[in-house]
């Protein structure tokens, strides 16, 4: 068998950490099997680095941050091979070029465009142990990029797409994927397996446990990816697959507390909103609940919708930019704003799902300012300072009855 294993920072966060992962993988080759390992950074590295870099400028140019931040990974992937080369196993150590990592030219947050991983399979026919560095890639210009906040899995994953390996297995601190953070929620539960479509919308809306780009190539590759504790391995884990037959209508409870609220108010409904959004796509921002209200005037209308936080200035560079051009009459953000999603497949064909969860959030004296769904969730977006409450609420709606 052919077996990514790609290990988190907390799984790594120590010599301790690294001996105990090390072991895993030992005893995996031991078994017979080419062995590729993916690593994060260590911890909370790659905070202190973005820290460390603040320190110098609050706006440090997008290629040296992706040289700073490459370093974390790096770190990890030359204790690893050394932690298995004194325990005997034999390792060899891979920055993303080396393992043919090819990205778009973008800093920050870069797709995996291909994978080239001759060098890759090279360590694995003499019998090592290939420990990558997960996160970062090199362009066509030969500029290392970084893959976005998480873009360890999506290294996995796209590895194990291109050596058509037999299983990416994603070692976390938690079992697996839970009806909820299990930080948040105590009762939460575990699922054996999870459809690719509601991994990828949990993923999509704040879910930390995966990637969402990993989960969108492993859909498209039909990779088959485990999601379990470095902990305790043997308890078993999630699996992703392209069916699971459960029947229930929601599966998972998810928060983004990232999330900004902009308003925009005297925004024509014609080219005006179109040209608002062509702009903020131009820009590279994504938006997902949009609302508009038409307003008493023919130019009366209020849009409001929501971002990430780490796109605020970027929003209000756009706005202020074409403000003269599209005529709205004044725009406002409100930060520290949370969504909280149900997810699931089985929703689409289920009625009820958004009364019940109205319902937990009423019986807490929530009132959501903003309810939007879509085919697989429907969210609500609410202060910050209540998300927690929010999702315990809903979670006992849905699974402790
Ligand atoms: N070290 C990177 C991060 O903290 C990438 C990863 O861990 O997947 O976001
Ligand atoms: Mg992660």
């Amino acid at each position: 068998m052919r077996i990514v294993m790609k290990f988190g920072g907390s799984s790594l966060a120590s010599a301790i950490h690294i001996r105990r992962a090390a072991d895993l993988i030992a005893r995996q080759r031991a078994e017979g099997d080419d062995v590729v390992v993916v690593v994060s950074a260590q911890g909370d590295t790659t905070d202190d680095l973005i820290e460390k870099a603040r320190e110098i400028t609050e706006e440090p140019c997008g290629r040296e941050k992706d040289m700073l931040l490459c370093c974390g990974e790096q770190m990890s992937m030359a204790l690893m091979a050394m932690q298995l080369e004194a325990m005997g196993c034999p390792a060899v150590s891979l920055c993303g070029w080396q393992a043919g990592i090819r990205t778009e030219s973008r800093h920050g947050d870069a797709r995996i465009l291909k994978v080239e991983p001759d060098r890759v399979i090279r360590a694995l026919e003499e019998g090592r142990v290939a420990v990558v560095a997960g996160f970062q890639g090199i362009d066509g210009t030969g500029e290392l990029t970084t893959l976005g906040r998480g873009g360890s899995d999506t290294t996995a994953v796209a590895l194990a797409a291109a050596l058509g390996a037999d299983a990416c297995r994603i070692y976390t601190d938690v079992s697996g994927v839970y009806s909820a953070d299990p930080r948040v929620v105590e009762r939460a539960r575990v699922h054996r397996e999870i459809s690719y479509d509601e991994m990828l919308e949990m993923a999509a809306l704040g879910a930390k446990v995966l990637h969402s780009r990993a989960v969108e190539l492993a859909r498209e590759h039909n990779v088959r990816v485990e999601v379990c504790s470095t902990f305790s391995p043997q308890s078993g884990g999630t699996a992703l697959g392209s069916e699971c037959g459960h029947g229930q209508p929601v599966r998972g409870i998810t928060c983004d507390d990232r999330v900004d609220m902009v308003t925009v108010a005297g925004l024509g409904a014609g080219p005006e909103t179109c040209g608002l959004f062509n702009r903020l796509a131009d820009s590279g921002v994504s938006i997902d609940v949009i609302i508009r209200s038409p307003g008493e005037q023919p130019r009366g209308g209020v849009v409001s919708f929501s971002v990430s936080a780490g796109d605020r200035e970027t929003v209000r560079a756009v706005l202020n930019g074409c403000r003269e051009e599209l005529g709205f009459s004044a725009f406002s953000v409100q930060t520290d704003m949370a969504k909280v999603s149900v997810v699931g497949v089985g929703m689409s064909d289920g009625c009820g799902v958004a009364a019940k969860m109205l319902r937990a959030l009423q019986e807490g004296d929530l009132r959501p300012q903003y309810i939007t769904t879509g085919e697989l969730r429907i969210s609500v977006i609410l202060p910050k300072t209540c998300a927690s409450r929010a999702v315990r609420l809903i979670h006992s709606a849905f699974f402790e009855e």
